[in-house]
Formats: C-alpha cells, sequence, structure tokens
C-alpha cells in the first residue's frame, strides 16, 4: 500500500488543544507505525535538494524526523532548540506569537560558512518558527536550500513566510 496515502489516517486530530479552538494534528500514531514512518523518511529523503551539509530540525517533533532524514542523506544534525536548553555560546533569533513571544537557538559554531543546510518540522503552521530558523541559520552564515513539512495546513499561509525558498510537503489540509 502507499504509504503516503495513509499519513492522512495516521495523523489523529485533536480538537481544542493545547487551547480552545485549536484543531492539534497528532503525529504519534505515525511515528508508531513502522512503515508508514520509514516512508515517511524515505519520501523526506528523496524530495531533499542536493548536496545538504546539514539538516535543522526544530524542537521537538522536528527532531524526529530530522535526525533520520540527516542519516539518509549523509548529513549532519542540526538541534534547532527552544529557549535556554543549550549551553553556550548560542545565537538567537526571536520571534512573535498570536500571544506573547518565543525563540529559537543554535550552537552557530557547528554551521561551516555556507553550509547547505534544509530545515525539517512535522507541521507548517503559520510558520513563524520556520521563518525564525531560516533568519537564524542566514544570520549565521548558511546557506537554506529547502525546507521540508509532514504537514502544512494550508489555511494559515506560512508558506508565505518563507521567502520563496523550495518548500516540500507530504500532506496538504486546508
Ligand atoms: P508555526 O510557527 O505557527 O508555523 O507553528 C509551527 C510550530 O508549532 C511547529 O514547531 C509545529 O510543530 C507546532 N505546531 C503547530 N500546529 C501544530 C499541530 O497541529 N500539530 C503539531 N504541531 C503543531
Amino acid at each position: 500500500a502507499d504509504v503516503l496515502a495513509r499519513i492522512d489516517e495516521l495523523v489523529r486530530l485533536v480538537p481544542d488543544y493545547p487551547q480552545p479552538g485549536v484543531l492539534f494534528r497528532d503525529i504519534t500514531p505515525l511515528l508508531a507505525d513502522g512503515p508508514a514512518f520509514a516512508g515517511v523518511v524515505e519520501a523526506m529523503a528523496a524530495a531533499a535538494p542536493e548536496g545538504v551539509d546539514l539538516v535543522a530540525g526544530m524542537e521537538a517533533r522536528g527532531f524526529l524526523l530530522a535526525a533520520p532524514v540527516s542519516v539518509a542523506l549523509g548529513a549532519g544534525l542540526l538541534p534547532v532548540r527552544k529557549a535556554g536548553k543549550l549551553p553556550g555560546p548560542t545565537a538567537v533569533e526571536h520571534y512573535e506569537l498570536e500571544y506573547g513571544h518565543a525563540s529559537v537557538e543554535i550552537h552557530p559554531f557547528t554551521v561551516p560558512e555556507g553550509a547547505r543546510v534544509l530545515v525539517i518540522d512535522d507541521v507548517l503552521a503559520t510558520g513563524g518558527t520556520a521563518a525564525a530558523t531560516v533568519a537564524l541559520l542566514e544570520r549565521c552564515g548558511a546557506e537554506v536550500v529547502g525546507l521540508s513539512f509532514l504537514v502544512e495546513l494550508e489555511g494559515l499561509d506560512g508558506r508565505a513566510r518563507l521567502g520563496g525558498l523550495p518548500v516540500d510537503v507530504l500532506v496538504r489540509v486546508p
């Protein structure tokens, strides 16, 4: 069976989580299905641009996809962490959420000048997290060559915030 056709049924819809009015996409059933998880990793690796040096994954669910994709590509792994998790020195990018602020951090000394980086997360929603990650990586001297997501929430038009960079998604939902 086509694993990609099953993604939809393996992503659980959770109404009103983490806040009332939000329809949360829970990927744990997909991670728990061996063939589906392998198919997702294979599809993300197959869609990756040529010559990726580093795969950046956003904490925490992005880690789960970025790590196996980096191994599949023979590339390094770059954890993009939330505030205050990395020992210094760090490079930080602050960004606005609907209610409040957040930030993403990396160890800039793990990013060689001109490194070709693929950015991976589970869900593209407003694009705020991904846009902040791109800005952070570019400020650190990397070249972001593409982004890859399992699910794109199209209605939020997060893609518009990604500066026209190549974006690959496995499932689009309204
Ligand atoms: P954005 O910054 O609004 O695009 O939100 C993306 C971040 O929030 C990503 O790190 C996602 O993992 C997380 N996120 C937003 N909506 C969902 C969801 O429905 N399911 C899982 N993660 C989500």
